[in-house]
């Protein structure tokens, strides 16, 4: 008998692939099989997850039970998508992938031998067990998306920043690893909403977080962290550096020109940085980054300031 206090937890992900003998580290030779039971075991393990990566992975693997491939490419601009699974092949057999008028990406397949029409066929049947699983992950992928991005500049907004700044707090305080915050606020917006209109000042903000990522390593992570606001979130980084990249972002802004009908708007932007102390908080390494954001304000505009 179960004793009372013994729960039992379920991996459906992995129980379900296991009951239907495939687990992680199954070697990759699989058994050949027919068509209609590869449709039966694919249409089962692509519900297995809402990942396009690890949908694409399992469709690439399956496939190759029926058709040899050398490789598969999958690219959806929308969602800036572009994946390759396998090596490369000189022969190829391309699909644009439309669903209820909806365009789902292009899937590539390559080898190095010609792939013949009864093996085309084969694939296109299996390409039918592909559509639903990754329409759901592509939406779930957006939906996502949306839930973490502000949609003005693409960058992360407040509930990611929240999540993104209490991780990295975490993870920097366990591997005891530096980690930096840099607070960004353009100096004097509402004069260019005021003489240009709401919507240049859209525009100019999108040009200054597309300016402000474009300075940055991918592992860094921008957020809008308000209206004219910004923070960087500098993983790994000791106040040195993350000073540097700091100085980085003014100068970009400080030279960035925006053209509004054929006249150059020129801004600055102030900013603080602090570098997370033993043991603090995340709302306490906020709140230093800020005020030391505000005395650059204090001392003039387009400058950083350290806190202290
Ligand atoms: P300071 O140098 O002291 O930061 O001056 P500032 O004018 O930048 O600061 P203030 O806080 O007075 O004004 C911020 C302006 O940012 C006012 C607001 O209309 C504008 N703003 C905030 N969010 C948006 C937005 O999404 N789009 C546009 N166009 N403007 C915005
Ligand atoms: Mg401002
Ligand atoms: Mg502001």
């Amino acid at each position: 008998m179960v004793p009372p206090s013994k729960k039992n937890t379920i991996d459906f992900d992995a129980a379900r692939l296991q009951r239907m003998g495939y687990s992680e580290s199954r070697p990759v030779a699989l058994l050949p099989v027919t068509l209609s039971e590869l449709h039966r075991q694919l249409t089962l393990q692509l519900q297995t997850s809402l990942e396009v990566e690890r949908i694409l992975e399992v469709f690439f693997r399956e496939v190759q039970r029926l058709v040899p491939l050398d490789a598969m490419t999958f690219s959806h601009p929308r969602s800036e998508l572009s994946l390759q699974f396998g090596a490369r092949g000189t022969h190829s057999a391309s699909y644009n992938l439309n669903q209820a008028g909806e365009y789902m990406g292009e899937l590539v397949f390559r080898r190095n031998q010609r792939f013949d029409d009864f093996e085309l066929g084969q694939v296109e049947s299996l390409l039918s067990c592909l559509v639903f699983p990754l329409r759901n992950a592509l939406l779930y992928r957006c939906a996502l998306q949306n839930a973490l991005h502000d949609p003005l500049t693409g960058t992360g907004n407040r509930f990611a920043m929240n999540q993104s700044l209490a991780r990295e707090v975490d993870m920097a305080h366990r591997h005891s690893q530096p980690l930096c915050v840099l607070m960004l606020d353009l100096d004097h917006f509402k004069l260019i909403n005021d003489g240009y209109g709401h919507g240049v000042g859209d525009d100019v903000l999108r040009a200054v977080s597309v300016a402000l990522k474009n300075q940055l390593r991918n592992i860094d992570m921008i957020f809008r962290f308000g209206g004219e606001e910004f923070m960087v979130l500098l993983s790994n980084t000791a106040l040195e550096a993350a000073s540097l990249v700091g100085e980085r972002l003014r100068s970009t802004i400080e030279t960035l020109q925006y053209l509004s009908q054929g006249q150059a708007i020129r801004m600055s932007v102030s900013l603080g940085c602090a570098l997370l102390r033993p043991f603090e908080s995340a709302e306490s390494l906020t709140r230093r980054a800020d005020d030391a954001l505000y005395a650059a304000k204090r001392e003039g505009r387009n400058r950083m300031m350290l806190a202290g």
